[in-house]
């Protein structure tokens, strides 16, 4: 029962969906036959009767789903299908004399319905007309089928045809407009940047800066409108002028008109050139209807007097205030006076606006740099101050290479201390010296670098001459980072955009970089005097309160993971006589020759600490008897084939060396140190110059 239901239910969705399709192939048998061509029985009129009914329905369809722009194609299908029908069943009834009818439908179908409907219409058409033809008596005469059927596609194809050229004409059009609007918008905007054509605004910027190009707007149009009233005007409009293209647009304007110009209008001809050409005011009366002196009109014009203005800005020349009257009377002193004001109005309001963006922008920069400021960091690790510098740096501006340099006045060398982006990790680490690159450029002159912000991967040494930046980066900025007045490295940036980092930009980063190279330095003293405290002065070494907390880490991880730890302890043998017999200074050679001996054959993982006076330790981590006796006997081999020149001729000296392991020797640091004491005791005793193992 259920499923009879459904079958009836699905049976009248389907009719209300496709009764278009239902009455067609009703009355397809019909057609085929001719039957509409003679008297109409009950059944043809019945037929025709629903034919027209589902007709009226499709077209209701089509147009409610052309209004909501719904997808329509089995609807249009339908609705050709049931206009083909009434087609066929009137050139039935009425005779041939109406063949070009279904033509002209065919190719109104074409040109109204989705390609794919209209094709399959029109080999529906030709199908049909086939049809009718093979079921009638002379079923062999093809001629006038063919005929038929060539006017039917070649109707349908040339309005295919037609629509579709006719559609990319109009898109082009558009675009075209909607180019030139922008155009034209850019344009107006120059008039309030006041900046170099070139400045590049963005984003936010870009939007503020429309804004208040509306604002002036607004502003002049009244001010336009109520003296072209008082004045009795025809015309009084705002033409601002290009001087780059010396050309002239209408920026607005109040008229009667419907022929003002839209422009770019050419800026030397006509009476409205003169008034730009000699920067002073021109009336005219008694103009000649017809007048083809005023270039702010489309053809000749229909007034009888002019007045024009110049409007100066700060010694330039920005624009011309045009007014025209079509009555015959001239612009008296008074009139004149009256628009003179207005050019000084519209000055002010163009004044105030340019001074209120520029307030907005300043604005807009410290709230920018507030944020950045926050991100900056005040940690006294390097890592962490250049970490909170780039959080900052991308607060202000996006970028995709950044790098930061440091700079070493005495040594005068530059190092690449850090790179952030995707690009040129491998550049840390880079030294070089002042060299011609833009950063050591930057350096010296303590100025930004390149002037205009531009990437030429070509020219441009950045660094070095190896290590190129990548030709992706469009725009560059180096900054030098300075400090009590000498620059101590420099801010590198790269973007894959052009024109990033323009001047408002570049004078927030230099803001927010005053205290991120405060940091900086700070982190930088840390760093020494962390140095200081854990190094000896004269070898570079670990001094001996260093080396103890590193021997402790060291016992303390050996014994949680059950390793073995040696300790070499090192004396200069007879180091006494050697400053009696060199001097002081000498010997100090010699101690810090043993410290970059021991230095050199110790493993990377090994330390190496000036303990006091000439003796010196080495903690070999994970190493056995063996390998420490190895060490130290390189080591003591090394030493004692040293020559030292003095003044009192060549001099070598050796050492003898006593070793300990943990925790075979000793079970813990202090009675390690007592066992490598005794075991350096024993191989002074057993003659110096030697190894000796616990
Ligand atoms: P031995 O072979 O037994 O070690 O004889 P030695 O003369 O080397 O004796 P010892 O190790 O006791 O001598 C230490 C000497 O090292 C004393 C001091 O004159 C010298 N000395 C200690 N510190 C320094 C230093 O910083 N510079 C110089 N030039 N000499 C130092
Ligand atoms: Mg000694
Ligand atoms: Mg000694």
């Amino acid at each position: 029962m259920a499923t009879l239901a459904h079958a009836a239910y699905r049976f009248r969705r389907t009719l209300r969906f496709a009764y278009g399709y239902v009455a067609s192939i009703a009355a397809l048998p019909l057609l085929l036959r001719k039957n509409f061509a003679g008297e109409l029985g009950w059944l043809e009129l019945l037929i025709a009767g629903g034919v027209v009914a589902a007709f009226i329905g499709r077209v209701v369809a089509l147009s409610r789903a052309r209004a909501l722009d719904e997808k329509s194609l089995s609807i249009e299908i339908e609705f050709g299908l049931l206009s083909l029908t009434l087609a066929f069943g009137l050139i039935h009834h009425f005779g041939e004399l109406y063949q070009p009818g279904l033509y002209l439908l065919v190719a109104l179908l074409a040109a109204f319905l989705e390609r794919r409907a209209a094709m399959l219409l029109m080999l529906v058409a030709i199908g049909m007309d086939y049809g009718s033809l093979a079921l009638s008596e002379d079923a062999g005469d093809l001629g006038p089928f063919f005929v038929r059927s060539m006017f039917t596609t070649g109707f349908a194809l040339s309005s295919v045809l037609f629509t579709h050229v006719e559609i990319a004409r109009i898109r082009a059009s558009g675009r075209r407009l909607i180019a030139e609007e922008r155009a034209r918008a850019a344009e107006e905007g120059k008039l309030l940047r006041n900046l170099s054509p070139a400045a590049e605004a963005e984003g936010d910027e870009e939007r503020l800066f429309h804004a208040s190009v509306e604002e002036v707007r607004h502003a002049l149009y009244p001010l336009l409108r109520l003296i072209k009233a008082s004045l009795d005007l025809h015309t009084l409009a705002l033409l601002r002028y290009n001087e780059e293209r010396h050309e002239l647009r209408v920026r607005e304007a109040a008229s009667d008109s419907d022929d003002l110009a839209e422009g770019p209008l050419q800026a030397g001809s006509g009476v409205v050139g003169a008034v730009l050409k000699r920067s002073e005011k021109m009336s005219l009366a008694n103009l000649k209807p017809g007048y083809q002196g005023l270039v702010y009109y489309e053809g000749p014009a229909v007034v009888r007097a002019f007045s024009g203005f110049p409007v100066i800005d700060e010694g330039r020349l920005i624009g011309v205030l045009v007014a025209d009257r079509v009555v015959d009377r001239p612009f008296t002193a008074a009139d004149e006076a009256l628009l003179a004001q207005a050019v000084e109005q519209i000055l002010r309001t163009i004044r105030n606006e340019r001074l209120l963006l520029s307030l907005e922008r300043s604005k807009r920069q410290q709230s920018t740099l507030f944020q950045a400021s926050r991100q900056l960091s005040t940690g006294s690790s390097f890592d962490e101050v250049l970490a909170g510098g780039l959080r900052a740096v991308s607060t202000i501006v996006h970028y995709d290479f950044a790098a930061f340099t440091s700079y070493d006045a005495e040594t005068k060398k530059h190092r690449v201390d850090h790179v952030a982006g995707d690009l040129h990790q491998s550049l840390v680490g880079l030294e070089f010296r002042d060299n011609n690159s833009l950063t050591a450029m930057a350096v010296q002159n303590q100025h930004y670098l390149p002037y205009r912000g531009h990437h030429d991967p070509v020219t441009h040494v950045v660094f070095t001459k190896r290590a190129k930046l990548s030709a992706e980066l469009r725009s560059l900025l180096i900054l030098p980072l300075i400090w009590n007045e000498k620059s101590v490295g420099t801010l590198v940036l790269g973007s894959r955009k052009t024109n990033q980092f323009p001047e408002s930009v570049r004078e927030m980063l230099q803001v927010i970089t005053k205290p991120l190279v405060a940091s900086l330095q700070n982190a930088h003293a840390v760093r020494r005097l962390q140095e200081l405290a854990t190094t000896d002065g004269l070898t570079g070494c670990l001094n001996k309160r260093a080396f103890l907390e590193e021997l402790e880490k060291s016992l303390r991880s050996a014994e949680r993971f059950g390793r073995r730890l040696s300790l070499l302890v090192t004396d200069i043998d007879h180091f006494k006589s050697v400053n009696d017999t060199y001097g002081h200074a000498t010997g100090d050679v010699v101690i810090k020759e043993l410290g970059a001996v021991l230095t050199r054959v110790k493993r990377e993982t090994d330390i190496v600490a000036r303990f006091g006076g000439e003796e010196f330790c080495v903690l070999c981590e994970e190493t056995d008897i063996e390998g420490a006796r190895q060490l130290a006997e390189r080591a003591r081999e090394e030493f004692a084939a040293t020559v030292f020149r003095t003044e009192h001729g060549e001099l070598r000296c050796t050492i003898s060396i006593g070793v300990a392991t943990f925790p075979i020797h000793a079970p813990s640091g202090d009675a390690l140190f007592e066992a490598a004491d005794k075991a350096l005791y024993d191989a002074k005793n057993g003659g110096r110059n030697q190894v000796c193992v616990a």
